[in-house]
């Protein structure tokens, strides 16, 4: 432990072995993960599909440059641009340098079009893109940019929620809008459809581009493969990660016709990205997620979990203050700290994690199976009469 640098606020405990939505610790113990990796295992641990494409890759090949053709990629790239709005992919190996990518392609576009000017990047304040130098100056978040100076210029920021501020950041140096469809970190906020459509036309009327992060939300996490779907909205850039590779890492840009012309050969590009081990994992998790059938359990799933989350809310209104979230990315809102909840529910071998605003955030495996929900409501209720 003491080789490892201390960036992190680790809990004392290890798994040896995980198992659909269980994880078996070190001491023998099984937890129910509802954490999954960070929305990442959205198909369980050591589920058997992924296990056999990742075996047969390996056997093949694991890494070429992207000097030469890579036929995983390119079917990869196919089923996204099939299955949404984009017409091209550029891969990564996670979610912060795809929101790097993504700001790349926005300027690069203007670039294109000779307006290079037209260059700043408005995003939420408190946001969370990622923590590379950009990233972190996009989030514009103090405690995730202290010490981390100078600051990278080129972000505005605006309030969640407070359309006014938004308008008055736009100046004609404005090249998009950045927000994460639904915020994750800071503590499950989703943008209402409405808002979305009225983001679209804000971005159609000043003539900027559109990007919303999906990292954590997106890859069926929301219950439509893309959290901002129901609304309609056409996006311009989506970045993605967490979910696509099921534990792989895995990154990837979305992006419209418009701005990918912009990404000419030498433009952008990647030692790892999109190589034939994470891409033939990735085709098998977007094989399973992107079926219909699929994302309808998961939307009957999140209905059956946020009503018996709110019924416990209602029996225990001085604790929780209120359910938030989509599909399977549930925050629950404590009235205060949420540390000591989050301890009680993995003594009863439920495991969460935290988000901002006191929110507990539940993120189980998107296979997960009604009978284990109803463990986790279980042990939820219980930590909360016990509280
Ligand atoms: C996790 C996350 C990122 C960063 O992903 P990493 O793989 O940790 O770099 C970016 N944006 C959002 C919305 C995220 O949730």
């Amino acid at each position: 432990m003491a080789f490892l640098a201390n960036n992190y606020y680790r809990k004392k405990i290890s798994f040896k072995k995980g198992i659909g939505s269980y994880l078996v610790s070190t001491n023998g113990k099984k937890y129910l993960d509802f954490c999954s990796g960070i929305a990442v295992n959205s198909l369980g641990h050591a589920n058997p599909r992924l296990v056999k494409a990742l075996y047969k890759q390996a056997k093949k090949v694991w890494h070429v440059s992207n000097a030469f053709t890579i036929p995983e990629g390119e079917m990869l790239a196919k089923k996204l641009v099939k299955k949404t709005f984009a017409d091209s992919v550029i891969f990564q190996n996670s979610g912060t340098e795809a929101t790097e990518v993504a700001i790349k392609v926005a300027r690069r576009y203007f670039y294109s079009i000779g307006k290079p000017k037209k260059n700043r990047i408005l995003c939420v304040k408190n946001s969370f893109h990622g923590r590379t130098i950009a990233a972190i100056f996009a989030s514009g978040s103090k405690k995730m940019t202290e010490g981390f100076g100078p600051k990278v210029s080129g972000f505005d920021h605006f309030i969640f929620g407070d359309h006014n501020s938004l308008k008055k950041r736009i100046t004609k140096n404005t090249a998009a809008i950045m927000v994460e469809t639904i915020m994750g970190e800071g503590g499950i906020k989703v943008i209402p459809d409405w808002c979305l459509r009225d983001l679209r036309k804000l971005c159609n009327k000043k003539k900027i581009l559109l990007i919303l992060d999906e990292v954590q939300c997106g890859i069926g996490r929301s219950g439509d493969f893309f959290a901002f779907e129901s609304s309609k909205v056409k996006p311009d850039i989506v970045p993605i990660a967490k979910g696509i590779g099921g534990g792989f890492p895995i990154g990837a840009v979305l992006m419209n016709k418009k701005v990918s012309k912009a990404m000419v050969p030498g433009t952008h590009g990647s030692t790892f990205g999109g190589n034939p081990l994470a891409m033939s994992v990735g085709n098998e998790v977007m094989d399973i997620i992107s079926k219909k059938k699929f994302l309808n359990n998961i939307k009957k799933l999140s209905k059956y979990f946020l009503k018996n989350l709110n019924d416990i809310k209602v029996k225990h209104p001085n604790i929780i203050k209120q359910i938030r979230g989509k599909g399977l990315l549930i925050g629950i809102q404590l009235h205060r700290d949420q540390t000591l909840f989050i301890k009680k529910l993995m003594e009863n071998k439920l495991l969460t994690i935290k988000a901002a605003e006191n929110v507990i955030r539940i993120l189980p495996p998107l296979n997960v199976k009604k009978s284990e929900i109803d463990i986790a409501l279980k042990v939820i209720n219980k930590v909360c009469s016990e509280y």
